[in-house]
């Protein structure tokens, strides 16, 4: 277990603008959420949310900081520590400690500030995410879920049996912590995961906590994790992803991660809405440019499932389609062509180009004024 004098060094250590901002903060400011959960995870930096009884303009104000960003209906601030005061631009959010209660299940919450530390770390999706550390000396944990003994266990635990219903969002957040950090999951909340309604939330918000699970390097896994749950559909049948796996493979190099987005392609392989893949896997172009055909009109993420489902000719298909011409549409109509007819030469040209008929310029001119047959 780690010692209280453990963490503040770590702290120290690890935040050392935070000295800062505790010896200049009007009223007590804390460091939250998964900052603390990785200090006590010796993972190393995190983003920094800080929690303030108090407001947080009177911190930005004391700081002298930038404000980039305020909400006050939540409270909410963005602030730049300028480089002056710890050596580099730093970004810090910053809340006041609230209190949130939800008006119906998967609704936003409502949101009353100035409340006591301890009512801010109820409101918290986990025991492991509701610990908070005083900036001030001597800089002591609170931890009053004991997320820092489900932490050593390595479970994900909800703070009441209600967490789910209010915002099902936390289930899908569960996913990615648990395949995140390989936790366990307890199996009371487990019990509350799979009675869980993803559908009383807007599919925005739904998407955009699937969007945060994806970009994870375990995103299969936590996808396999809520499929066990009953909470996502596989696009495939059962509660395997082969065909994200074979994408997140696929994607962790170059040239494929280039093509599209790695965490939509996962979600696109794993869940739809694309189902084209399968005609692109089973072709085998005979030709260059029958395959730069068949990739035509394409999204970028339709190959990258294709070419993940087996379609390998989109490996030379990549090289292909880098292939251009020398002549243009101006070259056609000096030769006497108008209209679609210039469209349709042009095709021609390139078909012959991309399949080796065509090394020149004059062989692309020869190839796009031959008569069609
Ligand atoms: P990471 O960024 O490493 O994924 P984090 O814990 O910093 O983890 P954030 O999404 O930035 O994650 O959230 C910050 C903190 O806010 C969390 O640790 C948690 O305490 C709280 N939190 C975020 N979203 C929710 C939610 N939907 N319900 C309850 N608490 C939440």
């Amino acid at each position: 277990m780690t010692s209280g004098d453990e963490l503040a060094e770590a702290l120290a250590a690890g935040y050392p603008e935070l000295a800062e901002v505790a010896a200049a903060a009007p009223d007590p400011v804390y460091l939250v959420g998964g900052a603390v959960r990785d200090l006590l995870l010796g993972r190393g930096r995190a983003d920094i949310d800080l929690v303030v009884e108090g407001d947080p303009g009177d911190l930005a104000a004391a700081l002298g900081a930038e404000i980039l960003e305020s909400h006050s209906r939540f409270g909410t601030f963005k602030l730049a520590l300028g480089a002056a005061t710890c050596g580099r631009d730093e970004v810090l959010d910053v809340a006041s400690a609230r209190r949130e209660s939800y008006v119906r299940p998967g609704a936003l919450p409502t949101v009353e500030p100035g409340a006591p530390i301890r009512t801010d770390l109820a409101r918290r999706d986990f025991t492991v995410n509701a610990m908070a550390v005083a900036l001030a000396e001597p800089r002591e944990l609170i931890d009053p879920y004991d997320g820092q003994a489900d932490l050593e266990a390595g479970v994900l635990r909800v703070i009441h049996a209600g967490s789910f219903v209010d915002d099902p969002t936390r289930a899908i957040r569960a996913a990615r912590y648990a395949a995140r950090f390989g936790f366990g999951v307890e199996p009371g909340t487990r019990e509350l995961l799979q009675a869980t309604d993803l559908g009383t939330v807007t599919p925005e918000r739904r998407g955009a906590e699937l969007r945060k699970l994806a970009e994870e390097a375990s995103a299969v896994r936590a996808l396999e994790l809520l499929a066990g749950w009953g909470l996502i559909e596989p696009r495939e049948g059962g509660e395997s992803f082969a065909l994200a796996r074979d994408v997140d493979r696929l994607m962790a190099a170059p040239p494929w991660s280039e093509e599209a987005d790695r965490a939509e392609s996962i979600l696109a392989a794993a869940l739809g809405p694309w189902a084209g893949e399968d005609r692109l896997a089973k072709v085998s172009p005979a030709t260059p440019s029958e395959g730069v055909r068949l990739a035509r009109g394409h999204d970028p993420i339709e190959l990258v499932l294709a070419r993940a489902a087996g379609a390998r000719w989109l490996d030379d298909w990549l090289r292909w389609r880098e292939v251009s011409l020398e002549i243009t549409g101006a070259d056609l109509t000096a030769a006497g062509l108008t209209g679609p007819a210039v469209g349709e030469a042009l095709e021609r040209a390139l078909t012959a180009k991309l399949d080796g008929k065509a090394p020149t310029r004059a062989d692309e001119l020869r190839q796009a004024l031959e008569p069609p047959r």
